[in-house]
């Protein structure tokens, strides 16, 4: 079976109905600089190698980024962090990002989110990432070449921990803790989970205050692809 990084049923989901009315209300009055543009306004699939060795976890969609684009971290502030990072470090064919139908492709890595709608002041509820997972699970269960799970900010973390735990892993929470450039290998646990690396998220916030700077994450890059066995 080949995988379909954007199945219909994914397209058209509304379990989350708090998020499927907001990611269509944002699409429908837009922000005035995209005026003329055609919002995506749907969940937003994941994107990427489907050969790929390493899963990017991100967050969510951004309302006039993403979710105007319909593709992960293209069209804002997070993925002009983002993609010139992963171009350096030769995962992406280019640096800019600004469309869905741009060029772009990924090498060796595979982008998907702990939860695929845009959600109000960019946080998600507790329930709606969990109602996501399923997706989630879809990418993990599907991408069968993956090596490592590479997860931006701690929602992304603690989403990835939790689908462990829903696959009967005995996992304590606590003993992995969150942290940039931390890597849980989850040694001695049955049927070997893929390892989990850990970095902030490239939002604008963290970005712009110097919490997360280029070097930082050219960093985890790096290490990223030594754990997947690119280098
Ligand atoms: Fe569906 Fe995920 Fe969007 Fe919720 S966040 S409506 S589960 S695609």
């Amino acid at each position: 079976m080949t995988f379909n990084p954007a199945p219909a049923d994914l397209l058209t989901c509304r379990l989350c109905p708090r998020l499927a009315t907001y990611r269509e209300e944002v699409a429908s009055t837009k922000r005035r600089a995209y005026a003329n543009e055609s919002y995506w306004g749907k969940p937003v699939p994941g994107f990427g190698d489907v050969q790929a060795r390493i899963l990017l976890l991100g967050l969510a969609p951004g309302a006039h980024g993403s979710n105007r684009t319909g593709r992960m971290f293209t069209g804002d502030a997070s993925g002009n962090f983002l993609f010139p990072a992963l171009h350096r470090a030769g995962f992406a064919s280019q640096a800019h990002a600004t469309s869905h139908d741009d060029g772009m492709v990924l090498t060796g890595m595979f982008i998907t989110a702990a939860a695929r709608c845009v959600p109000p002041g960019n946080k998600p509820t507790r329930d709606e990432v969990a109602t996501c997972r399923t997706w989630l699970e879809y990418d993990l269960t599907n991408l069968l070449n993956l090596k490592l799970v590479l997860a931006l900010g701690s929602i992304a973390h603690d989403s990835y921990l939790e689908y462990l735990k829903a696959q009967s892993h005995k996992i304590i929470k606590k003993h992995y803790a969150f942290g940039h450039g931390n890597l849980h290998q989850f040694e001695g646990l049955q049927l070997a989970p893929l390892p989990l690396l850990d970095a902030y998220h490239v939002s604008f916030q963290n970005t712009n205050t110097g919490k997360l700077t280029e070097a930082m994450f050219d960093d985890v890059l790096a290490l990223a692809k030594t754990l997947a066995g690119l280098t």
